[in-house]
């Protein structure tokens, strides 16, 4: 993902003391074409999208920019576009109030909680969007989505990374895509939403990220193979599990687990492949497949034998913040002690307490 130049930030201060939003534009369908192969992304989505809003009048938003990266249909997402994106968001933090980025709803969770982990401490909203319907087709739900998070982009007391989607606004590392045709596409099956978008905005301030810490960004060079992910089924092999963590590029590996955090402790060639995963070096996370609740690796002799082996109990942590924090984790250090110890705190209220 790259800066599609030419970008000039409209000139410091705004003339009519409004806040002011970047809105960073990576792709997604909110700014896809029709073409013959079905919706694919286009370049020029800034300009189109300050006309549409215009149209409308906008009043009472933001003043805003748009910068766009190189659009993508986040299917095609890799870790190392993180990077892209949280540099542009360091590079301008200075010079916004708040901060959109228009992204595909497929991988969004994925990014809006790499990011999360990125920017811990930040001090502005960061809120991710984007639609169902391209912006501009009869029904699209991609104006009125760009809306709602450029004006809670504006407000000073959200200090997260959100994700705003339908009638909700959620926190980034909570949410899940759920539906494939639905407006409210995406839920936080272990978090309430912060807010609720209906003719009014309603901020649940009660539940609002307000830990106030010292800004610590990273934008790391991820090395897009570090880590693997094992949905386990019956039947699942050792096979399986050495052909994954085999990939020399492999540290890390994520263990979709049943229920509270079992796995098939009495299949012997299962468990030696993981046991052989743990000695060379790869850290080991165990996720539940179930939507809500949590991992407790002790409940169970099925998930005590994981923990036997040093894998890390995420806790009721999403696949996708699962995933992106130990991604974040392993491009920061090459010490997998400190990366089992990252994956069990709770940096920004990714993991209940
Ligand atoms: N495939 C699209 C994407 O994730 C889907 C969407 O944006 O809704 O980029």
């Amino acid at each position: 993902m790259t800066e599609s130049p030419p970008f000039v930030p409209t000139p410091l201060p705004p003339p009519d003391g409004r806040r002011r939003v970047l809105v960073l534009h990576t792709g997604g369908t909110i700014g896809m074409v029709a073409s013959p192969g079905g919706y694919r992304p286009a370049a020029g989505f800034p300009e189109r999208l300050r006309s549409a809003l215009q149209a409308t009048g906008s009043h009472g938003l933001p003043a805003f920019d748009v910068l766009e990266l190189d659009p993508i249909d986040s299917a095609e997402l890799r870790p190392s576009d993180w990077t892209a994106m949280a540099r542009a968001l360091v590079d301008y933090w200075e010079r916004y109030d708040g901060f959109v980025l228009l992204h595909g709803t497929d991988t969004m969770a994925w990014s809006a909680s790499a990011l999360s982990f990125l920017l811990r401490g930040l001090d502005k909203p960061v809120i991710f969007t984007g639609s169902q319907i391209p912006m501009g087709q009869a029904r699209s739900d991609g104006l009125a989505n760009v809306e709602s998070a450029l004006l809670l982009a504006a407000m000073p007391e959200l200090r997260e990374v959100g994700l705003c989607f339908g009638r909700r606004l959620l926190r980034g590392n909570r949410a899940r895509k759920l539906a494939t045709a639905q407006f409210d596409a995406f839920d936080s099956p272990n978090a309430l939403p912060l807010a609720e978008l209906g003719i009014d905005i309603h901020l649940h301030r009660d539940r609002l990220w307000t830990r106030t810490e010292p800004r610590r960004f990273a934008v790391p060079a991820f090395d897009d193979e570090a880590v693997a992910v094992l949905a386990l089924h019956p039947g699942v092999s050792g096979g399986a599990v050495d052909a994954l963590v085999g990939q020399p590029r492999v540290r890390g590996l994520v263990l979709h687990s049943y229920g509270a955090g079992n796995v098939p402790a009495n299949d012997r060639g299962f468990m030696a492949a993981l046991g052989r995963a743990a000695a060379r070096g790869v850290v080991l996370v165990n996720v539940t497949q179930c939507l809500h609740g949590s991992v407790q690796q002790g409940v169970y002799a099925t998930g005590s034998a994981l923990g036997a082996l040093g894998a890390v109990p995420a806790g009721d942590m999403t696949p996708e913040a699962a995933f992106a924090k130990l991604h974040v984790l392993l491009a920061s250090t090459a010490d997998a002690d400190a990366v089992r110890r990252g994956m069990g705190e709770s940096w920004c209220g990714e993991m209940g307490a």
